[in-house]
């Protein structure tokens, strides 16, 4: 790893981790998967470096595209009050979320 700012070569650098983490439906709970980057500050010019999230993992705490797809289909597929949707997941799955996170998932 090298330095974003002057290239300076980051190998002895101590590592610290930044997380990420997508909330995404395994079968019958929701799944948490965790990714971690390095992220070194350079001794020399003291800029920051860090490694990239895969690219659809933009939010420190998100919910992932299986979950997002079920409130869709659950609200607009099924046409769900946004409340009986909140209540079914939160019955069947186990995920508490408010019926602003919905109408977030899918802009109406
Ligand atoms: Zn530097």
């Amino acid at each position: 790893m090298q330095c974003e700012g002057c290239g300076q070569g980051l190998h002895d650098v101590a590592v610290d981790w930044v997380l990420r983490q997508v909330h995404d439906l395994p079968p019958l709970r929701l799944w948490v998967s965790e990714h971690q980057v390095e992220e070194k500050r350079c001794p020399c010019c003291g800029v920051l470096n860090q490694a990239t999230f895969p690219s659809e993992v933009n939010s420190v705490v998100q919910y992932g595209s299986g979950i997002t797809g079920l409130m869709v289909y659950l609200m607009v597929g099924q046409l769900l009050p946004s409340m009986r949707v909140c209540d079914l997941l939160r019955d069947v799955v186990g995920c508490e979320l408010s019926e602003e996170t919905l109408y977030n998932a899918y802009p109406l």
